[in-house]
């Protein structure tokens, strides 16, 4: 596991509030890419540097944790450009990722699809090309871990003229997986299991809540998914009866725009979902924001159609009943503590059963 330093640069001081939550926000990504976050900075700066993005004092502050605590990695919160990437890795002696680089690694280690691999190595390669110095011998120093892995158990190719022809291999492919999709859809909807998937914003406890439903189910032996990927879990409602769960990567504030097609594509199996279950962390307080932000990425990629069930997680943070919640769209749980989960599997089931399937496109 690497040890990170993460940074957070802000033009003002009134941003303080909300430059603590993306900070936090990147302390979760950090940790799903599998990232040990040891120190974390903010700066305040009216105007960014062009060539260090921080000032020299506060590099020069960085560098000496970096050198004290033997960190292997520095997160910064923004968007790098090649050079300042450059000119950073030299001034702090260590690696230097941005948070695209790290919302990729998380992409890699979770894209499933053929066409999510295919869509997250591309914008990993057209996110390395321009940050290759010379022959890429910069970035080979590196080594596997945050900002070089591949999807898959594939590591990075890191030879500029490899790149290349890897780019437009998989531009190529890309085109032969999308010519061929209409006909893997007729065999999905094949399967006579329904299939709910958990969205949601990162940190909103998808994963756990995964975990605390499937934890029953799992301890079965169960040869039919044994194949299936861990993020695929089967569990059965006393109606509908078996019912497989997937578990997604979460959503973020701040996607940068070369990601979207990547995210779209690990996201694709939304799209083949019977039922959403929308997590949503009910302890924060801009919690309707980021229900607002879930649903206009789930529009903007086209999946208005799948219906929703709401899941107000982490109630055991909040004192006081969510009476005024409590609606037929939507339950109340915590999935740390197990409380609800009765209740949310009841409501699948009542979901699932008033389901028309929709016709295949
Ligand atoms: P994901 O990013 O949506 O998959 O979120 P995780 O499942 O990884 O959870 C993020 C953090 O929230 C973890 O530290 C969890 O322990 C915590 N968490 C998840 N569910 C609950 C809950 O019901 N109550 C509390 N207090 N914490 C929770
Ligand atoms: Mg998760």
């Amino acid at each position: 596991m690497e040890h990170a330093c993460l940074v957070g640069v802000f033009t003002r001081r009134e941003m303080r509030a909300e430059a603590d939550q993306h900070l936090e926000e990147l302390r979760e990504l950090a940790l799903s890419a599998g990232a040990r976050v040891k120190q974390s900075v903010l700066q305040f700066r009216p105007r960014l540097d062009p060539a260090y993005l921080i000032g020299s004092g506060k590099a020069e502050e960085i560098a000496q944790r970096v050198r004290e605590q033997a960190l292997d990695l520095v997160i910064f919160d923004e968007t790098l450009s090649p050079a300042q990437q450059r000119n950073l890795e030299s001034a702090l002696h260590c690696k230097v990722v941005d948070r695209s680089a790290l919302i990729l690694d998380i992409f890699a280690q979770r894209a499933r699809t053929r066409e999510g691999k295919l869509q997250v190595e591309l914008a990993q390669l057209n996110y390395l090309l321009p940050r290759l110095t010379g022959s890429g011998v910069a970035l080979s120093r590196l080594g596997g871990g945050i900002g070089t892995r591949g999807p898959g158990e594939t590591k990075l190719e890191m030879d500029r003229r490899r790149i290349r022809a890897r780019i437009s291999q998989i531009r190529a492919e890309i085109e032969k997986v999308r010519r061929h999709r209409q006909l893997h859809r007729t065999r999905r909807r094949g399967v006579p299991v329904p299939v709910v998937t958990l969205v949601g914003y990162t940190n909103a406890g998808k994963s756990t809540l995964f975990t605390a439903l499937t934890r029953s189910a799992t301890l079965r032996s169960d040869r039919m998914f044994a194949t299936l990927d861990p993020l695929v879990r089967r569990i059965h409602l006393p109606s509908s009866g078996d019912v497989l769960l997937t578990d997604t990567v979460g959503f973020v504030r701040k996607l940068p725009p070369d990601l979207v097609a990547a995210f779209r594509a690990t996201l694709e199996e939304i799209g083949e979902a019977d039922l959403l279950l929308h997590v949503v962390d009910r302890s924060q307080e801009n919690y309707r924001d980021q229900m607002r932000a879930v649903e206009e990425i789930l529009a903007d990629l086209g999946f208005c159609e799948v219906p929703i069930l709401i899941v107000f997680n982490k109630v055991d943070l909040l004192p006081g009943a969510l009476a005024d919640e409590r609606d037929v769209d939507s339950v109340a749980v915590s999935a740390l503590k197990g409380a609800g989960l009765q209740e949310l599997r009841a409501a699948m089931d009542r979901r699932l059963q008033n389901r028309t399937r929709p016709g295949t496109v």
